[in-house]
């Protein structure tokens, strides 16, 4: 029985993969950060372990585990969140700790399992973002660590390729999930009335819940993420969800200076503040 993976599956694209990948056939190491989160997949049948992705401890011991218990073909660097709002309001520290999270663990992980990939000539899966790619603002510790996730998983495929260790970057759109929840929470930390940009708090609650406006089922990008990785050549880029063609087409085909004035328009940001 093929081994998978997952980081962050509390909920969202981690809770609907590690159910895709279960019911294919792999058993499935389904990891979130809460107690009773990791209880909640246990009950579901999953082999739920703990795990921060921030935590080197904790991913060393899982390294171990894993190691006693069959080895790992598939591992999903899923676990993330949007750190939205202001870039100067959360400035260099919420910039950090979500790069910390989004871009740092990513290598971290792969790092920590990389004895098991390399046996198994497994696939590493990053999960990325068209927010990557077509940059808002209000996003922008988000937007530049997804692009970094980008950057490293172009780095890292070519650097595991003589391993026999396989790569595909996954950009979704928008999917339904708890994404938008957790980015308002981030948000509302920063919104207030000594910030710079009060005057535009509703376009930053906006761009928090962007990805919710008419998102793609988790389900379905589950299933179509599966079906990649089942291919004896898995793509090295997935675009998949909502928006994760179109956005990018945007980004390539317009005008810096019209992408600018549609975003500035959308944002509230045309005026002086
Ligand atoms: P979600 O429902 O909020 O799930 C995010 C998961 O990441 C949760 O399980 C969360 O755990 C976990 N997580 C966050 N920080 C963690 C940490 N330090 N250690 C371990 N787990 C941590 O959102 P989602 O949409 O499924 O997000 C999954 C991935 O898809 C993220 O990388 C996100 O950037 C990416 N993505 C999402 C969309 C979208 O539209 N939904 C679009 C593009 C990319 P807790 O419950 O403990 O917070």
């Amino acid at each position: 029985m093929p081994i998978a993976l997952i980081t962050g599956c509390s909920s969202g694209i981690g809770r609907a993969l590690a159910e895709a990948f279960k019911a294919a056939g792999y058993q499935v190491w389904a990891t979130a950060r809460k107690t009773e989160d990791v209880a909640a997949l246990q009950a579901a049948g999953f082999t739920a372990v703990e795990l921060d992705v921030n935590d080197s401890p904790a991913l060393e011991r899982l390294a171990g585990q894993l190691e006693q218990q069959g080895g790992l073909d598939v591992l999903i660097n899923n676990a993330g969140y949007g750190a939205m709002g202001p870039l100067l309001d959360g400035g260099v520290e919420a910039m950090r700790r979500q790069f910390d999270t989004n871009v740092f663990a990513v290598v971290g992980v792969t790092r920590a399992l990389f004895p098991l990939l390399r046996r198994s000539k497994g696939l590493v899966v990053n999960i990325g973002s068209v927010s990557g790619v077509l940059v808002t603002p209000f996003a922008g510790a988000y937007c530049a660590s997804k692009a970094a996730v980008h950057a490293l998983s172009d780095a890292l495929r070519l650097e595991l390729a003589p391993f026999g260790i396989k790569l595909m970057e996954v950009q979704p759109g928008a999917i339904a999930s708890s994404f938008a929840n957790n980015a308002s929470r981030e948000a509302e930390q920063l919104i207030g009335e000594s910030s710079p940009w009060w005057p535009l708090r509703d376009a930053i609650r906006a761009r928090a819940n962007a990805s919710q406006g008419n998102p793609t089922p988790a389900a379905d990008f589950a299933r179509d993420l599966l079906k990649a990785v089942s291919q004896d050549n898995p793509p090295r880029l997935l675009r998949l969800g909502n928006g994760s063609r179109a956005m990018p087409l945007m980004a390539w085909l317009l005008p810096k200076g019209v992408l600018d004035y549609a975003l500035k328009k959308r944002f509230g940001l045309r005026g002086t503040l």
